[in-house]
């Protein structure tokens, strides 16, 4: 007699523990148990969700335990994703679990659940049962459409006998992907005649504003109305019921101002550089195989033209695309754009969906409904049946950077999806990462590049203020140099409109000469030390080197050294006392905490209703505004003091892409730069938009400190809400770890512990922090020592109340 052969699965539970466990599948579930699917599976005493990741057929005799309950119909994620987490989970040191669980759309748990209800013949058989069997039914009849409290494998048997039904139920209607609900008047009313006839009888003050401004428009979004009017939804449903309004759907996609946007057609040709890149990618699609390409076209290059064609051809092969930006206002705007040319078969994934419009896109994607998804950061996981092409926009975004578990950055992973999945990468920038040049200089990537602006629009000058000489008087308060005052007062003049940029809220305090110019850096590092003011000493938060602070600047002997540091917040006030009647609005993450609210300054913007805008760097990205005739960097020096050894990269990436603000419509826009190092060779390359003289003498300091791209950096950093015990357990630590490495003759070498350090924020929300970097040039032994490591800091920091962060490739340096 053949027995039938059983199957065995692998399963991701999403706890934090390392490994996988193989269960065995009960016959009623098997037709369901997929890949992709969730499991309910029991783990010791408890019950646990799971992934399931393999499906094998069993010979050997093993002892094993059944899952309880496959939860999905279909499965979340295609076989072909499984070695990507797996990457992901081994590389960045997240348990699998916990790193599937994070991939997949929130709120996916209490989504799916079991009812059950009783049928004529269960009715009937009340009475014979066993009691177990009896109080199941009686509870089913009771409580009908609401979660079984029962296990499945106690009800599987009483539906095989046709007592019950069992029914699987979603936990909340879901909405439509994205529709939202629109109000227009009614057909043949005119507003004119409305108003003559209604006279001023309304019963609300707003309410004939409120009127007014529907009559005016086309139709207008109830959501909008009813951010306007606080009695919004009242009026809407009063004047839907006295038949003037009528109520409509629509799949919306708006612009980052809010409007909705019209459909913008492809150009009818393409430059000649835009039509050699997109050959180049066309070619490496057809192979079907991986490819890395790093398309350098600066702003206004039509970079997005060169992304539809990639993403044309892979649609053409039959396969799939990503498209990631790094920030949600330009998600919307490639949305409309590519949905207005390639239709519903566009999907859109990021954070401010709702949990349900998110589930909904991620079940299309999956389903292969989709062939293009665009979207932030988490749209690198999109659960595609065959991937062809991933492309990351603004690929030297560090907001692709993950600051919470699990520690990613969104485009290295990508390239390594790529790469596993058989797809073509495509990385876009005006202004490259270092890492990514590199990558391409050394033939790791192909290089496509797109130097000049479409229809040779020319490419803004910069003007470069020297604070230096501007002000003998070294104070603080001086903000705004008398060049940028004027500038200023054009605009004021002209009615037209400024951004003014500041690189950090300022909250890290560094020393900086007023003047040479030279911030005090760490002789060991050559990254700004971290001023104290408490202790009156600088530290640098790498390799832990402290000193009181000297008199003198330790460059030009003078006594110029001052600390520096100012927000956006006191910018706005200076300007307000400067201009009085200026509208100003500020931009930041302190200012913008609700999500509409990034939308809503930026329509008010558009709308000319804000002179200038001051912001960080959230402004810089991307946005079109014509009237904007001055562009003002306040103190470029900000990111070049930071405490990181990516400082000039992120100062020139974030000069560069400010000045591409300037100039985009009809007038030509003046960018002006305040510093206080014009020599600094970020600031004379961005003035000069000459990225390569950048990326030569970039690469050559970090090449010589051993920085990456040179080496694989990693943080350790500790945590806990006691201030001592924290820093002692950060010093065992680090004893532990020159342990380990005493006991590698051979290759400890290889690897270096830097710290431990207290944090240059030593102290977030009542926690006290400490770090310990490591570097290596090599990526495997650094993982390998890692492991290592970890694997001991379990016991050494048990009892201890001080939690373990480990960070690879770090960004955040605070
Ligand atoms: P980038 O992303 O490189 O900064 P965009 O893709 O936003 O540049 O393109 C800049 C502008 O040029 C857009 O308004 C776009 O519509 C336009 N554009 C792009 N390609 C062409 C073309 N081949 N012919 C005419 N206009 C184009
Ligand atoms: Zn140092």
């Amino acid at each position: 007699m053949k027995v039938e052969q059983s199957v065995v699965l692998r399963v991701a539970v999403a706890l934090p523990v390392w490994n996988t466990f193989h269960y065995t599948v009960p016959p009623q579930l098997l037709p369901k148990a997929r890949v992709g699917c969730r499991v309910l599976a029991p783990f010791g005493k408890k019950k646990v969700t799971g992934y399931i990741l393999e499906r094998t057929p069993s010979s050997e005799e093993r002892e094993l335990r059944d899952v309880l309950d496959v939860l999905d119909r279909e499965p979340l994620f295609h076989e072909s994703t499984v070695p990507f987490f797996q990457w992901m989970a081994e590389y960045y040191m997240h348990p699998l679990g916990r790193l599937i669980q994070s991939a997949l759309p929130g709120g996916l748990n209490v989504r799916v659940f079991v009812t059950a209800r009783l049928t004529e013949k269960g009715e009937r058989a009340l009475s014979l049962l066993a009691p177990e069997d009896k109080e199941i039914l009686l509870w089913v009849k009771e409580h009908p459409k609401k979660r079984v409290p029962v296990p499945l494998q106690a009800l599987y048997p009483l539906q095989k006998q046709g007592l019950l039904v069992l029914d699987h139920r979603k936990s909340r209607a879901v909405a439509g992907p994205l529709l939202r609900r629109f109000v227009r008047t009614g057909q043949g009313l005119s507003g004119t005649g409305f108003f003559q006839e209604h006279g001023d009888s309304f019963s609300a003050k707003n309410e004939r504003e409120f009127l007014e401004r529907i009559f005016r428009s086309n139709g207008i979004s109830v959501a909008e109305l009813c951010g306007r009017y606080a009695n919004g939804a009242y009026l809407v449903e009063k004047w839907i019921r006295k038949g003037v309004l009528e109520p409509y759907m629509v799949t919306v996609v708006r612009d980052p101002a809010g409007n909705i946007l019209s459909s913008e057609p492809p150009p009818e040709r393409l430059s000649e550089r835009q039509e050699e890149a997109a050959a180049a990618i066309r070619e490496a699609l057809k192979k079907k195989a991986f490819a890395a390409f790093l398309l350098h076209g600066v702003t206004g290059s039509g970079k997005t033209e060169v992304y539809y064609q990639a993403i044309q051809e892979t649609i053409r092969l039959g396969r799939q695309a990503i498209l990631m930006a790094p920030e949600i206002a330009l998600v919307i705007y490639m949305e409309g754009l590519f949905r207005s040319r390639l239709g519903d078969r566009v999907a859109l994934y990021h954070s401010g969906l709702s949990q349900g419009e998110r589930y909904d896109q991620w079940m299309k994607m999956a389903r292969g409904e989709v062939d293009l998804v665009i979207g932030a950061r988490s749209a690198l996981f999109a659960p595609l049946p065959g991937l062809g092409l991933i492309i990351v926009d603004e690929e030297h975004d560090t907001s692709y950077k993950q600051d919470e578990a699990p520690r990613h950055h969104a485009r290295d992973a990508a390239v390594v999806r790529g790469k596993i999945e058989k797809a073509l990468v495509l990385l876009g920038s005006g202004t490259p990462s270092i890492q990514s040049f590199y990558n391409a200089r050394n033939g790791r990537y192909g290089l496509l590049c797109m130097p000049e602006r479409i229809r040779n629009r020319p490419l803004p000058e910069v003007e470069v203020v020297d604070m230096r000489t501007s002000s003998d008087k070294g104070t603080e308060e001086e903000m705004i140099s008398p060049v940028l005052k004027s500038a200023l007062d054009n605009v004021v003049a002209e009615k037209s409109q400024a951004m003014l940029f500041l690189n950090r809220r300022g909250f890290t305090r560094v020393l900086l000469c007023r003047v040479c110019g030279q911030s005090l850096r760490c002789p060991n590092c050559d990254v700004s030390l971290t001023f104290h003011l408490r202790e009156n000493h600088v530290v640098c938060h790498y390799c832990g080197f402290r000193r009181g602070v000297a008199p003198k600047c330790s460059a030009c002997g003078r006594d110029g050294l001052k600390p520096y540091g100012f927000g956006t917040e006191k910018v706005e006030k200076a300007l307000g006392e400067m201009y009085p009647g200026l509208r100003t609005a500020r931009m930041d993450r302190d200012s913008i905490r609700r999500k509409g609210q990034t939308f809503e300054l930026l329509r008010k913007f558009s709308l000319h209703e804000i002179d200038v805008l001051i912001g960080t760097q959230m402004i810089t990205k991307g946005y079109d505004f014509p009237r904007v005739t001055l562009v003002g960097v306040l103190a470029a020096d900000f990111s070049l003091g930071f405490p990181d050894f990516r400082a000039a990269e992120k100062t020139f990436q974030i000069l560069s892409q400010v000045a591409g603000r300037a100039g985009r419509g009809e007038q030509k826009g003046r960018v002006i730069v305040q510093t206080f190092y014009p020599e600094h060779y970020a600031v004379a390359a961005a003035k000069n938009h000459d990225y390569p003289s950048f990326f030569e003498q970039e690469t050559a300091l970090r090449r010589q400190l051993g920085y990456p791209p040179f080496s694989f950096l990693a943080c350790l950093r500790l945590q806990g809400n006691h201030e001592s015990r924290t820093s002692d357990v950060s010093k065992e630590l680090a004893e532990e770890m020159a342990g380990v490495i005493g006991r590698w003759p051979k290759r400890g070498r290889e690897v270096q512990v830097l710290g431990p350090v207290e944090a240059p924020l030593a102290k977030i929300r009542g926690k006290y922090r400490w770090q310990i970097f490591v570097k290596s040039r090599s990526s495997a032994l650094l993982h390998h020592f890692l492991k290592k490591v970890a694997a001991r800091s379990a016991k050494l920091l048990r009892g201890k109340g001080v939690e373990l962060v480990v960070d690879i490739d770090p960004y955040q340096m605070l």
